[in-house]
């Protein structure tokens, strides 16, 4: 049984999908108008981890998470660097992809963009203000916040104490609401700017009901999960709640996670030094192994704070290298020994209770910090396994599924696609026959074409292995 913190409740609760086996998931995404930084890799990562916990628990998952590509900070960078705003969108999208890629993030179910939602987003705003939760000024559509009863039940403010801090903000847009704390639904075009238009004249949507139209166009009006980083529980995730159920009159999420930051290690000064170079993806993934960080990210329980060093990812990568060692140890000696059956059911028995003890923690709110301790454990075991006399094949190749399934939901596939483990096999073999002949022109071709590849070989006394180099 599943269970997850929900910060509208600020309690752990058992999971229960509205629909058995299903999940409905929405996790906001990035506003594309440049690369993205550690901060927003570390959401992806956490959500595409629990993603895929749950999938591995059997799940089927819809898990939708947009494109913010209509906002302020675009149509900025689109002045900065002469092109279009949905020109600055495509590009930094396309960027967004090849770093998620790199970082091994599934793609979501859909990645659907504001740019094809106008008329969803017009309709929405329209039904907002038939029922006196939205109204026009001057080109300008505001939330009538204090209509709606729960304002403040995500982020547990009071709207009183909300309303002090609101009033003090000044503004042309100030001038135009009825109460400080309503907020832009939709705001008229300023000269230069791209417009989309609309029943009040030509403008572009906030940013809040963006994603309250895109969650509910694909996810229904009661989604199981909201997810998102930290900063977006105020006002972000308030202002979608009161959108949605204002609307609707139905509960717009049943369960809402959210995130911790990522921190840069003070004391460790090299790091900090070179903090401007490094906060990118992109830039980051020139200077560490993204394999790496992807390990470090999703191992650290989603709600802490990752505290970013260049000891912990030294650390990490020292953890990720030991995992990969036994992983190559029990797949170098799969072999076709008969089995052995009370000896085997031993083992087996002994696998099938580290998965207990791995859903058992994973269950807990997705406490990866927890389960990578029990992959550790299973590493440790196959380390132990393979070095017995005879391996069965059966024990083996369980040990091997269970390692990997695991190691996949943090995002890790040991693998290359490069060279797939037959290929290796059977280059080996060629070089093991051309040493047999005398022939060391080939053998030495074959093993630099291999070094090549990042594969080292290691010649022993029980034959000839291999492991994947950095
Ligand atoms: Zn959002």
């Amino acid at each position: 049984m599943i269970q997850i913190y929900n910060t509208l409740t600020r309690e752990k609760e058992i999971f229960q999908p509205i629909e058995a086996g299903k999940v409905r998931m929405y996790v906001c995404g990035p506003t594309v108008y440049n690369y993205i930084h550690i901060g927003n890799a570390r959401s992806t990562i956490a959500f595409d981890t629990i993603r895929r916990y749950l999938e591995y628990r059997g799940y089927e998952v819809n898990y939708v998470s947009n494109f913010t590509d209509v906002d302020d900070k675009i149509i900025r960078a689109a002045n900065e660097l002469g092109i279009t705003a949905p020109e600055v969108a495509d590009r930094f999208i396309q960027a967004f992809e090849e770093d998620t890629q790199s970082l091994n993030v599934q793609p979501a179910t859909s990645h659907p963009r504001v740019m094809d939602h106008m008329p969803d987003i017009l309709i929405f705003i329209e039904a907002l203000i038939d029922k006196g939760y939205a109204y026009e000024a001057k080109g300008d559509v505001y939330y009538r916040t204090r209509n709606f009863d729960g304002y403040g039940k995500l982020s547990h403010q009071s709207i009183d104490e909300l309303e002090v801090g609101a009033s003090q903000r000044t503004g042309v847009e100030q001038e135009l609401k009825e109460d400080p704390l309503d907020f832009a639904l939709w705001k008229g075009a300023k000269a230069g700017e791209i417009s989309w238009e609309s029943p009040w004249g030509a403008g572009r949507p906030g940013w809040h009901i963006e994603c309250s139209v895109m969650a509910t166009k694909h996810l229904g009006d009661t989604i199981d999960i909201h997810g998102g980083g930290q900063d977006l529980e105020f006002p972000h995730h308030e202002n979608e709640i009161a959108q949605s159920e204002a609307k609707t009159g139905q509960t717009f999420a049943n369960y809402w996670m959210h995130n911790g930051y990522v921190t840069i290690g003070e004391d460790d000064e090299k790091m900090s030094k070179s903090l401007g170079n490094f906060v990118t993806v992109h830039e980051l993934a020139k200077q560490i192994d993204p394999q790496i960080l992807r390990f470090f990210m999703a191992t650290t329980q989603y709600r802490r704070p990752i505290r970013y060093s260049e000891a912990t990812i030294k650390e990490a990568g020292v953890n990720l290298q030991k995992l990969r060692n036994a992983f190559e140890n029990l797949s170098f000696r799969k072999t076709g020994a008969a089995a052995q059956l009370d000896e085997d059911e031993r083992k087996l028995h002994e696998l099938a209770d580290l998965e207990v003890r791995f859903t058992t923690e994973m269950d807990d709110d997705f406490n990866a910090a927890n389960g990578i301790t029990v992959v550790y454990e299973l590493a440790k075991w196959i380390n132990q396994y393979s070095e017995q006399e005879t391996v069965s094949q059966v024990v083996t190749d369980k040990a091997l599924e269970q390692f990997e399934q695991w190691l996949s939901i943090f995002g890790i596939v040991f693998l290359s696609d490069e060279l797939v483990d037959d290929e290796i096999d059977q280059l080996i073999e060629e070089r093991n026959q051309a040493r047999k002949n005398r022939d060391f022109a080939r053998s030495d071709e074959i093993r630099d074409l291999l070094k090549d590849k990042g594969i080292t070989l290691e010649d022993t006394a029980q034959g000839t292995r291999w492991r994947r180099s950095e």
